[in-house]
């Protein structure tokens, strides 16, 4: 009884209830494919994605290329049609990249009593990682501490106003000293907490190196200036840097914070700094879209889009960060359920797109590229849903889906009825800092964006690291979470 419960429950699902006998004939098939949904092809694809073969899969890249064609045969062979430009599945954009060819080095050089000195050298990437758009050559030069690297003459603020830093290396934090992001008077400050303001800020001033407080973790979003060393740095860096000069590193942003009054100064420690990098200028990435028509004349111009990116944060010289969570989990979710969409003969009424987007990391160049240049209007887009990070735990949620029951009730029918995770939803709450996420695009032109994520991370995760593998992911979440999808979207597609 149960599972003939369960048989008709699960078609009502797939054929988007007040369609169920019109459709009826391709039942067996939707319920087939759903069944054929498995984690270990996800895995798989996974450890495919994430293998040295694509190098981290940095936009701009030959390698990138290489996961994107890789992307669109599968899309091609499940039977998804072309959404990219002149009938192929990419959408290419311009794409600048750097190419750093080593792990560089970065020592501090601290006086000891009489004329004697120690060199100390950090090591890649735990202590300190090498930018990933620096420029290239060496320098020596005193560490001057500049606060947040800010200057905004409108708000009265500015990092560099007492201190001279032509030719020095300048040290900063990758925040504002204005903190809370729920509140609109943070809008004021946002255009400084972006990593490339930063660095072109520093360049301005004259700055020959950059001690970006960044933790250790890669980062390609930044601007390239060949005149620049930059190099990210842990607080074992920091604190260093601080205790020669007799000064405690929080203390001093509290007290930045609190006034929001800069607080810089010369800290008499010198540091050198080498780096390696090639500037490629016309290189391109692109997004991979795969579309499964909606047959209704009157809706097929609506869309429900399913977007992930693609890309990750690549390499330093052999160091490969193989961003297995981030995002190949998203992409393989992705490839899981348009797979059975495209095999199982769905006929939508409503047009389903899936973006596979390229250049999240760097500014999130797809999405925006996207928007630009949209397949279907974006004034009809039912709803645009993110995948990120989908592949580390044991429960289900949906971002934004309390501000979109119409949307939600179909994914927690499904999860109730058949999928059983624990699960959860959130409520769009005001955010007024740095977008990171390929939805903000999207959310910026109108269109509804929700995110779907897994909850109850019980695996370390590695973010932006070389320990990103997929031996840290939990495929069996992703499994169900890729089935969350295939059951939910036909009620949002049919209805
Ligand atoms: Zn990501």
């Amino acid at each position: 009884m149960r599972s003939v419960k369960n048989y008709l429950l699960i078609l009502t699902l797939l054929l988007g209830s007040v369609h169920l006998k019109a459709q009826n004939t391709g039942a067996d098939e939707l319920l087939s494919q759903y069944h054929q949904i498995s984690e270990k092809e996800i895995y798989n694809w996974v450890e495919t994605l994430s293998s040295p073969k694509y190098k981290g899969r940095l936009a701009g890249t030959r390698e990138y290329i290489q996961a994107a064609e890789w992307v669109a045969v599968k899309l091609k062979e499940w039977g998804l049609e072309c959404g990219g430009s002149n009938n192929t599945y990419f959408q290419w954009f311009d794409r600048p990249w750097v190419e750093i060819q080593d792990q560089g080095e970065i020592s501090l050089i601290l006086p000891q009593k009489g004329d004697r000195i120690i060199c100390k050298k950090y090591t890649f990437p735990d202590e300190a990682m090498v930018g990933m758009a620096t420029g290239g050559g060496e320098t020596t030069g005193e560490v001057v501490f500049a606060g947040y690297g800010v200057t905004a003459p409108e708000l009265g603020y500015d990092d560099y106003k007492n201190i001279d830093v032509k030719g020095k290396i300048v040290m900063v934090s990758r925040d504002v000293p204005y903190k809370d992001v729920t509140n609109p008077e943070y809008s004021k400050w946002v255009k400084y907490c972006y990593h490339n303001e930063k660095l072109e800020n520093a360049v301005r001033h004259g700055a020959r190196g950059l001690l970006y407080l960044s933790g250790n973790s890669a980062n390609p979003n930044i601007s390239y200036d060949p005149s620049i060393i930059v190099f990210g740095i842990s607080e074992t860096v920091s604190d260093d840097i601080f205790a020669a000069c007799n000064r405690d590193m929080k203390e001093v942003f509290a007290r930045i914070d609190k006034h929001i009054r800069p607080e810089s100064f010369n800290t008499g420690v010198n540091v050198t700094l080498k780096a390696s990098s090639v500037y490629h200028k016309s290189a391109k990435a692109c997004n991979v879209i795969g579309v499964i028509p909606g047959t209704n004349p009157a809706l097929k111009d609506e869309s429900v889009i399913i977007g992930g990116h693609l890309d990750g944060v690549g390499f330093i010289g052999e160091t490969i960060f193989p961003g297995a969570w981030d995002n190949a989990t998203g992409v393989a979710c992705m490839l899981a359920t348009a797979k059975a969409m495209g095999l199982s003969g769905m006929k939508p009424e409503r047009t389903i797109i899936f973006i596979f987007t390229g250049g999240e990391e760097v500014g999130l160049l797809g999405a925006k590229e996207y928007v630009r240049n949209p397949l279907l209007p974006l004034d009809k887009v039912i709803c645009y849903i993110n995948l990120d990070m989908t592949g580390n735990g044991t429960g289900l949620g949906i971002g934004n889906g309390r501000s979109y029951p119409d949307l939600l009730h179909w994914f927690e029918e499904a999860n109730n009825n058949y999928i059983h995770r624990p699960f959860t939803a959130t409520k769009k709450s005001p955010n007024y800092g740095r977008p990171r996420s390929d939805s903000a695009p999207f959310e910026q032109a109108g269109v509804k964006v929700m995110a779907l994520y897994v909850t109850g991370a019980y695996k370390k995760g590695y973010y932006h690291l070389p320990q990103d593998k997929s031996e840290t992911i939990t495929p069996e979440v992703m499994e169900d979470l890729a089935k969350l999808l295939y059951l939910g979207l036909p009620g949002i597609v049919n209805n």
